[in-house]
């Protein structure tokens, strides 16, 4: 299929040159769940870019060049400038790094990598080459999120309490990927609530303890419970699941000094002292391109792997407990 004819081809393509007249023509690798449901909608309602390809195994864009992989991708769309990466965090960083080498600017979906050695190899290589790297946290746009670290900002904190508990039949069907080594089982979610946390809370945090639940067939979690500290007095009590049926809660409560914050429905609604405070509705996704395309035009990265480095910790002292073997 030929480009989106409405694009302008682009002339520049690397950081340092003017982009900002014209669109940028964009990649999208990985076309599954959240490149549909979010990154598809975003990057239509986002000016600054335009969707000129994509590539994926069995998903396709319609009005764009379809390929089977990124390298036949930039091989096959000559004005291609960024790429969104959509694919499972076990085989990304292998796509950043080729972005990266072709002088492309890169997004990646959350969690930034694998493992916190990719990403800082990620890092080095767009100071290298002189492109942009977004590693993107969906959860810090959500609509609750910068009033509760503003709010938080003149506070001290006493504890905090997150329960980020959801069915994983329901919001990763079929997904083998999350239950394969890399693929974060219970943390792909949670990573979520520590991207909140690491965002909102003023002080670094240091992860005592975890207690890892595995099933006997997997090679990810699907439980954790997680205990932190924050500052010199606070602890954080997390816990995270994949088994919980029904409604799901994605909540973190933040006792302070001077009242109570709870951040719910993963930062979309926000209370303080059980008062209601009226945030806008979550708009995650295009905040993420319009942030996307501002370091692109400036010439800036963002990465910062503090979730990530959390998760890797809790991996690093978690017990682990073995329970019943999980089928979809
Ligand atoms: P998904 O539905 O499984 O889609 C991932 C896509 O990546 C697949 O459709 C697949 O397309 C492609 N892919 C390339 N290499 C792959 C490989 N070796 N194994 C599996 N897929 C491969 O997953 P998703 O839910 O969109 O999640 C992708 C990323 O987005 C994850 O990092 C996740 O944390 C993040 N995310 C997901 C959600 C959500 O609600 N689902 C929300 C926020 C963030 P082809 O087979 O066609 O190549």
């Amino acid at each position: 299929m030929p480009p989106n004819p409405s694009c302008v081809p682009l002339t520049a393509t690397t950081a340092g040159r003017d982009e900002t007249a014209e669109p940028i023509h964009l990649g999208l690798v990985g076309v599954g769940k959240i490149a549909r449901d979010q990154h598809l909608p975003a990057i239509a309602s986002n000016q600054s870019f335009c969707l000129v390809a994509a590539a994926s195994r069995h998903g396709s864009v319609a009005e764009v060049a379809n390929f089977e992989d990124l390298e036949r991708m930039i091989g096959g769309t000559p004005n291609l400038a960024a790429v969104a990466l959509c694919a499972p965090p076990n085989v990304r960083a292998a796509m950043a790094r080729e972005a990266i080498a072709a002088k492309l600017h890169v997004i990646l979906e959350k969690p930034p990598g694998m493992t916190v050695s990719e990403v800082t190899d990620l890092t080095a290589r767009v100071r290298q080459h002189g492109t942009t790297l977004f590693a993107s946290w969906h959860s810090r746009e959500a609509a609750g999120v910068q009033h509760a670290r503003d709010w938080l900002s003149t506070r001290a904190v006493t504890s905090v309490r997150i329960r980020w508990l959801e069915d994983v039949r329901e919001w990763h069907p079929g997904q083998e990927w999350i239950w394969q080594a890399g693929g974060f089982g219970v943390f792909d979610a949670g990573i979520n609530a520590l991207s909140i946390l690491t965002h909102i809370l003023p002080e670094p945090l240091v992860m005592t303890a975890a207690q890892l639940s595995f099933p006997a067939n997997r090679d990810t979690p699907m439980c954790a419970e997680l205990t932190l500290t924050h500052g010199d007095n606070a602890v954080v009590e997390a816990s995270f699941s994949f088994c919980h049926s029904g409604v799901p809660c994605w909540d973190i409560d933040v006792q302070t000094t001077s009242g109570l914050l709870c951040l719910m429905g993963g930062g979309s609604r926000l209370t303080i002292d059980d008062n209601v405070v009226a945030v806008p509705p979550s708009t995650e996704y295009p905040n993420l391109y319009r942030r996307f395309a501002a370091l692109i035009h400036s010439g800036q990265s963002d990465v910062d792997d503090s979730p990530l480095r959390l998760v890797a910790d809790a991996f690093l002292c978690g017990r682990r407990t073995e329970v019943e073997p999980f089928l979809f």
